[in-house]
């Protein structure tokens, strides 16, 4: 891990509640979600803020919580696509998201496309679908086109403009929505809460815990809401390891 100045960043405190997002916030983005790399150094990082901060550390993030289970190798607290998923506590029950109609029917629709060229990819995911396009950046029109069309007609769901994804889900929830669902329960209720991401979807977070006098970290270029700004994922885990040892001192 390459150390770099986070002196942007504010002083860590143990009455934080540590909300962060996955995928190029803790790993950089990968060609597709599965061919991602966890840095070895994160999971030793992560155990030790969860106990500094007495168990108020999340992962909040597109992905399925079993995924990030795997990949973490820690059944933290979290919120799992997009907030649909929710467990408030380490290695407790998880809440799924209940399925919606609407979600099959845009699968259906864009099966043949994804079938017809293999580097798209169609990502079903609890109560949601993810389309991926990243694999052939040539053809964003042409897969935004397919999933307007799918999504002509239907109710009760958004599109997410991701990096090189579109995603629908249930409008009901977001991350900003997961994350104050969080911070109603313990470990996390009565803590400062401090949020880190990358993505548009992370700006809904950025809102909730802006209104909460909280601390958000936006990672990369782009425009946001976030109070603080960094420029990598390494900067985000230099910090990380800065914050686990001064709390544990
Ligand atoms: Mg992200």
């Amino acid at each position: 891990m390459k150390r770099h100045a986070t002196n942007a960043l504010p002083l860590p405190r143990r009455d934080w509640a540590l909300f962060l997002d996955f995928d190029g916030t803790m790993t950089e983005l990968a060609p597709s979600p599965d061919a991602v790399s966890v840095d070895p150094a994160l999971r030793p990082i992560l155990a030790a803020l969860e106990l500094s901060l007495g168990g108020a550390l999340a992962v909040v993030s597109g992905r399925p919580l079993a995924e990030l289970d795997a990949l973490l190798g820690l059944e933290l607290p979290g919120a799992g696509v997009h907030g649909l998923e929710l467990r408030e506590r380490r290695g407790g029950l998880v809440h799924p998201p209940q399925d919606m109609a609407a979600i099959r029917v845009i699968e259906h629709a864009l099966a043949p496309m994804v079938e017809a060229d293999p580097r798209l990819i169609l990502e079903p995911k609890p109560g949601a679908i993810a389309f991926h396009y990243r694999r052939a950046p040539e053809r964003e029109a042409e897969c935004r086109a397919a999933m307007a069309r799918a999504l002509d007609g239907l109710k009760g769901v958004v599109l997410i403009d991701g990096k090189m994804v579109l995603e629908v889900k249930p409008d009901h929830v977001n991350k900003g929505v997961a994350i104050s669902r969080l911070l109603a329960v313990e470990p996390f209720s009565g803590r400062i809460p401090v949020f880190a991401g990358d993505d548009r979807t992370d700006e809904d977070g950025f809102e909730v815990v802006n209104a909460m006098k909280g601390v958000t970290i936006k990672i990369g270029p782009g425009d946001t809401r976030a109070s603080h700004r960094i420029p990598s994922v390494d900067v985000l885990l230099a910090w990380l390891k800065e914050m686990s040892g001064l709390l544990s001192a």
